[in-house]
């Protein structure tokens, strides 16, 4: 179990699961509150009010939508235990990485984690819960839907709440890949390549990715003593259960190694752990040699 109730968590967090699910709105809230209060002579005053708005050129929905969102559906305790996990993970991964990078007298501007349910609007486009976590280089955040921690659990057998750490850590591993120039870089070198070399060029960045949340697993046990025995296993048990020849095999599909995009079971496993023992950057150059 990772050491985590109690800590300090992230201030850059956005909370979006009521505003993509759906739900009653606050308009016809609003609307009700008014029937049942002041009856059909409220409702026709506050549709005069509505005219009157848009007659001007307001429209008044908009002066409604932003703080509906927040409120309208209560969550449930599971979401708001895996949010709460989420925000202080996040803070952990924040911590490691300025100190890493104000040793190098750099500045570690921190990602910010959009927490989802259902579907999702990133500056990389549309997502759903069906494409799983990921970092948008264009705005810079990470889109987690926490029903993937329970998929993490039930459909890869990958369970335990490190599991849930390290998909985070290595999607905050993208974003150190942005700041530092790896992923323009490699979009780059992708441009005019073949779908194989292409994928190729990808496996060494997700597995770097992999590498950096090993890392960060490192410090976050040192400094702050957040794993406990069992988690690195746990860790081990995730890297392995998304590897996409198991994704693949599991899927009825013939290993196709061309089309890796995230690289073997046992390249993730690897990575993770040279970060993990090593607890250096220099030690996760998935560019420079041998996968
Ligand atoms: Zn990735």
């Amino acid at each position: 179990m990772v050491r985590w109730r109690g800590r300090e968590s992230s201030q850059n967090v956005e909370d979006r699961r009521a505003a993509s699910g759906g739900g009653r709105s606050l308009p016809m809230l609003l609307l009700r509150l008014v029937f049942t209060r002041f009856g059909i002579v409220g409702v026709a005053a506050l549709a005069g009010g509505y005219f009157a708005l848009q007659a001007v050129g307001i429209d008044p929905m908009l002066l409604l939508a932003p703080q509906s969102e927040q409120q309208q559906r209560p969550q449930s305790s599971a979401s708001n235990e895996q949010f709460a996990f989420a925000s202080i993970i996040l803070a952990e991964t924040e911590t490691v990485w300025e100190a890493l990078f104000a040793a190098s007298g750099g500045r570690y501007p921190p990602p910010t984690l959009v927490v989802f349910s259902g579907q999702v609007h990133s500056d990389c486009g549309a997502a759903s819960s069906a494409s799983g976590p990921f970092y948008c280089p264009a705005d810079q955040k990470i889109y987690l839907d926490t029903t993937f921690f329970g998929e993490l659990a039930q459909r890869f057998r990958a369970p335990g709440d490190f599991a849930a750490a390290y998909v985070i850590a290595h999607e905050v591993g993208h974003h150190v890949q942005d700041l530092v120039g790896t992923l323009s870089d490699v979009h780059q070198r992708q441009a005019g390549l073949g779908p194989a070399a292409i994928n190729a060029l990808q496996v060494q960045v997700e597995l770097q990715a992999d590498c950096y949340a090993g890392l960060w697993a490192h410090h976050a046990e040192r400094t702050a003593g957040l794993l406990e025995e069992g988690d690195i296993a746990e860790g081990m048990a995730a890297a392995a259960a998304i590897g996409d020849d198991r994704l693949q095999r599991n899927s009825g599909r013939r290993v196709d190694p061309e089309s890796f995009t995230h690289g073997t079971s046992q390249q993730r496993q690897r990575w993770f752990l040279r970060g993990y023992r090593s607890g250096e950057t220099g030690a996760c150059d998935t560019f420079a040699g041998p996968l």
